[in-house]
């Protein structure tokens, strides 16, 4: 199978993010702009791009952003004021602290101190909680979210297919095996880990694979049943001499020997990557939505 198709996560993105235009022109015509508050604290270069990109395409999109930066020096309490100034502020809808933060500064208390309503990230647990229940007024994390969407766009049939999900974090690979076997999508999910024996064996069952690793290309031909689609979550920097910054992208699957033998698959760069900012943009309209219902 060499006519294998690649998944335009950029496409799809703007696709979503032109919906969101439409729909913030919508709510501002009620009177109400969605409005973003992003917290930065530190001076972690990945994170000051996420960052800079999240405020770009908020403005761009005609929503409210506010990028608070903070020092490295900040104490979980100044940080804590921060998140509950912004929790009663009614210019806010969403509320996103850029991951990871220093290393002083507990993540987890954080989190649950985010308002339920406001955590576009979808990482309170209360919004954990409503993902397991497939209630629609919680908050999906954005990269699962994108990639049911790069799947939805491509056609793929996830009724009754079998899907490997590849990592079980938090942020990735448990909220999207709670997606692919919610109702609607009704796909037979297993999730593998570090500990899973015989990872390439799992693997060749599926029909559908969802990398979420972070080992750059692991997933190798051989893991890959023919025909089936992978979707490829993993951003890893690998060193490259040929390179203009001395490093290039590069996910968790071997791309090149693993496409020819797909029915689809995602790039690094361009496939779930773009999808992450498209939903974060979602979840603040239906958080702006939720509140001032
Ligand atoms: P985590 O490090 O939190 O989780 C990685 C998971 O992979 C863990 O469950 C871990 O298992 C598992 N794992 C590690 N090594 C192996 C192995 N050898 N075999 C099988 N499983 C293994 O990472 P994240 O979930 O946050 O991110 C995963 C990848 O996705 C990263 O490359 C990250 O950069 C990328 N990412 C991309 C985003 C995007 O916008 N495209 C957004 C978020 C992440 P265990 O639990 O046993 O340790």
């Amino acid at each position: 199978m060499s006519d294998f198709k690649i998944i335009d996560g950029k496409a799809v993105a703007a696709s979503v993010l032109d919906e969101v235009r439409a729909e913030t022109a919508e709510l501002k015509a009620r009177g109400v702009t969605p409005g973003l508050a992003v917290v930065l604290v530190g001076e972690d270069p990945a994170s000051k791009v996420y960052v800079g990109a999240k405020d770009r395409t908020c403005r761009d999109l005609g929503l409210y952003s506010r990028k608070i930066t903070l020092p490295t020096e900040t104490t979980q309490e100044e940080l804590l004021a921060v998140v509950r100034e912004l929790n009663a502020d009614p210019l806010i809808h969403g509320i996103l602290v850029q991951s990871p933060p220093p290393k002083h500064i507990n993540e987890e208390e954080i989190i649950r101190a985010i308002d339920p309503r406001k955590d576009v990230d979808g990482f309170h647990p209360q919004n954990v909680a409503k993902l397991a229940l497939e209630d629609p007024s919680g908050f999906v994390p954005c990269t699962p979210a994108g990639s049911m969407r790069l799947l939805a766009s491509a056609g793929v049939q996830t009724s009754g297919a079998e899907a490997v999900v590849i990592g079980r974090s938090m942020i990735v690979g448990k909220p999207m095996a709670l997606l692919l076997m919610a109702k609607g999508s009704d796909a037979t999910v297993t999730v593998a880990h570090s500990r899973s024996k015989d990872l390439p064996a799992i693997c060749r069952r599926a029909d559908i694979v969802i990398a979420a690793v972070g080992r750059p290309e692991m997933v190798k031909a051989d893991w890959v049943k023919p025909g089936a689609v992978v979707i490829d979550v993993g951003i890893n920097r690998v060193e490259d001499a040929t390179a203009k910054n001395g490093y290039r992208l590069t996910g968790d699957v071997a791309y090149d020997e693993v496409a020819p033998k797909c029915a689809a698959i995602t790039p690094v760069p361009g496939g779930v990557g773009p999808m992450t900012i498209a939903m974060l943009m979602k979840n603040t309209l239906q958080a702006a939505r939720q509140l001032t219902a």
